[in-house]
């Protein structure tokens, strides 16, 4: 197939679904309509094989997360999604590995009534940027310089499976794991889930908010660092699933949660006096949130066990320079 035969017959052909979309693939730029009443948020990244996905990672993961990583960016600013942009480098032309690629994405951009609008179709080492685009008012958007002295601070989910994930991936011969924990920590992996209608309830209940790419130490960090505040959190809260506690040893699973990426959790705070409209919220959702600290006028994070020792860290999120 040729590039145009490439876009047309994997990408062109989906279903479109939106009416704010004028005109999406096919002419050399979208024309989308606007909301006045509303701010456009958007986002972009980068997968690069090798350094964000393994070599062997199916096709229909490689896509599915390049989605993922994208919508859990709006996720974390409250915001609606509505649009993506694809831009492709792929090494060859396979056709098999292009299907199963677009199935992977064309299945979480349905799941939010998103529209592919464009993209790009290049040849070289396999590379995928995606960007995303939403909606969310001026009022309602999560930002990291919101947090206050006194706001609880909580994350969804549980942290550290996808570190873990990873050095399964990495390093197998070192582990011994049975096939239902093993299938977890990879899908953890491979499939975030992006936590866009925890983002969406948070409109209501909080100010600030982040996603956990990096490991939950150093995305809290840029919180603490742009709200000009700090943090106590106590470590013996942090939310681990059976799969992490069953496999590594306690510590290892503090340490995974605290500084291993790829969880595309959130990680936000919350006033006090709100904590209830918290859980009535997410409860609704079915989203499993834990409060894990809290914020602190005096600048710097401070870890403890629940008995009050101190824990030691090296914050140390992934950095690519
Ligand atoms: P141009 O030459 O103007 O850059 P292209 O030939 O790159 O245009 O792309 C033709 C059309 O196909 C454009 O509308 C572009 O947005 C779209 N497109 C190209 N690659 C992709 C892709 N991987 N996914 C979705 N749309 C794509
Ligand atoms: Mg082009």
């Amino acid at each position: 197939m040729h590039e145009f035969e490439i876009i047309n017959h994997f990408f062109a052909q989906h279903k479109k679904n939106r009416q704010d979309v004028i005109l999406g693939i096919g002419d050399d730029a979208a024309l989308l309509k606007t909301n006045p009443d509303q701010l456009l948020a958007t986002s972009v990244d980068t997968l690069v094989a090798g350094i964000h996905f393994p070599e062997n990672t199916s096709p229909q993961d490689i896509a599915y997360k390049a989605l993922a990583v994208n919508l859990s960016d709006l996720a974390a600013m409250g915001v609606t999604p509505a649009w993506a942009t694809l831009a492709l480098t792929l090494p060859n032309n396979n056709e098999d590995w292009l299907k199963a690629f677009s199935e992977g994405f064309f299945s979480l951009l349905d799941q939010y009534q998103m529209q592919l609008i464009g993209g790009d179709t290049t040849r070289g080492p396999l590379t995928i940027t995606v960007q995303v685009t939403g909606f969310v008012t001026e009022q309602n958007a999560l930002r990291r310089d919101q947090a206050q002295a006194g706001d609880l601070i909580y994350v969804t989910g549980t942290l550290g499976d996808a570190g873990l994930g990873l050095q399964l991936c990495q390093h197998p011969e070192k582990y011994n794991i049975n096939g239902a924990d093993k299938n977890y920590l990879l899908q953890r992996l491979h499939r975030p889930d992006p936590r866009v209608t925890a983002g969406l309830a948070l409109q209501q209940i909080s100010h600030c908010a982040i996603d956990i790419s990096d490991g939950l130490a150093a995305d809290l960090q840029h919180i603490l660092t742009a709200s000009k505040v700090g943090a106590s959190l106590n470590v013996d809260q942090l939310p681990l699933s059976a799969a992490l506690k069953n496999n590594v040893s306690i510590e290892q699973a503090y340490q995974l949660a605290l500084n291993s990426g790829d969880d595309y959790e959130l990680c936000f705070t919350v006033a006090a006096e709100k904590a209830e409209l918290l859980k009535t919220a997410f409860a609704k959702l079915n989203c499993e949130y834990t409060c894990i600290g809290k914020v602190e006028q005096q600048v710097g994070l401070r870890l403890q066990y629940a008995d009050g020792r101190k824990y030691e860290i090296k914050v140390q999120g992934y950095q690519h320079f």
